[in-house]
């Protein structure tokens, strides 16, 4: 069964979310520089490339990110397709694409362009999901919602109501998707983000896998 890696690499090159701290991996040792070992050291936010939200990016003494359910970040999962020119995922679309008994959606949007373009700098204008759509994806039963690009919400969105309807009901957010290569319908989703155990818990990168059915 075919594998697609939906994860955006950690790298330099990636842009990130204005703000966040900057990629920056280093030669911490270095086989080349005499030293016994290749280590690497890795410097970046909780928030970089693919990644996750966990309640407590919001919500103090919410959830923390190392103790999310296994159970939700993985299993079925559907992909929907949002058209190209769509830049807001309003009520009436979740109404109308995602399917009855959905757990897990992920939405395909023309987001995903920007990483294959390779573009560097972080982009505004990206297709975001209005707060409405997320208090329809929470009474729908979805516990797991991803996006193709750094945030789930409208850029500079000053109450934070789409991430707040989803991590108030403890609704995994996993943004930072690259679903150029998957077709829309239904995979195994696994997802394993970094049990970073320090911190705020807010979140934490992951490596993010669909497998066909
Ligand atoms: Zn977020």
């Amino acid at each position: 069964m075919r594998l697609y890696d939906i994860t955006v690499p950690l790298s330099a090159q990636t842009p990130t979310y204005p703000g966040d701290p900057p990629i920056e991996i280093h030669e911490w040792r270095s086989l080349a520089k005499g030293d016994t070992a290749n280590v690497s050291l890795l410097h970046f936010g909780a928030h970089s490339a693919t990644h996750v939200d966990a309640p407590a990016h919001f919500i103090e003494g919410a959830a923390r990110v190392e103790s999310l359910p296994l159970e939700v970040l993985i299993g079925e999962a559907q992909v929907v397709e949002v058209p190209f020119d769509c830049e807001v995922i309003d009520e009436a679309f979740v109404v109308s694409n995602v399917s009855p008994k959905t757990t897990r959606v992920l939405f395909k949007t023309r987001n995903s362009s920007f990483w294959r373009d390779k573009l560097k700098d972080f982009q505004t204008h990206f297709t975001h999901v209005e707060s409405n759509a997320a208090r329809k994806l929470v009474e729908l039963g979805v516990k797991l919602v991803g996006v193709d690009y750094l945030s789930v919400e409208k850029f500079h969105s000053e109450n934070h109501a789409t991430h707040l309807a989803l991590l108030s009901k403890e609704v995994v957010i996993l943004e930072g998707l690259n679903l150029t290569d998957v077709s829309p319908g239904r995979y195994e989703l696994i997802c394993l983000p970094l049990k970073i155990a320090d911190g705020s818990g807010d979140g934490a990168p992951a490596r993010a896998v669909l497998r066909e059915l």
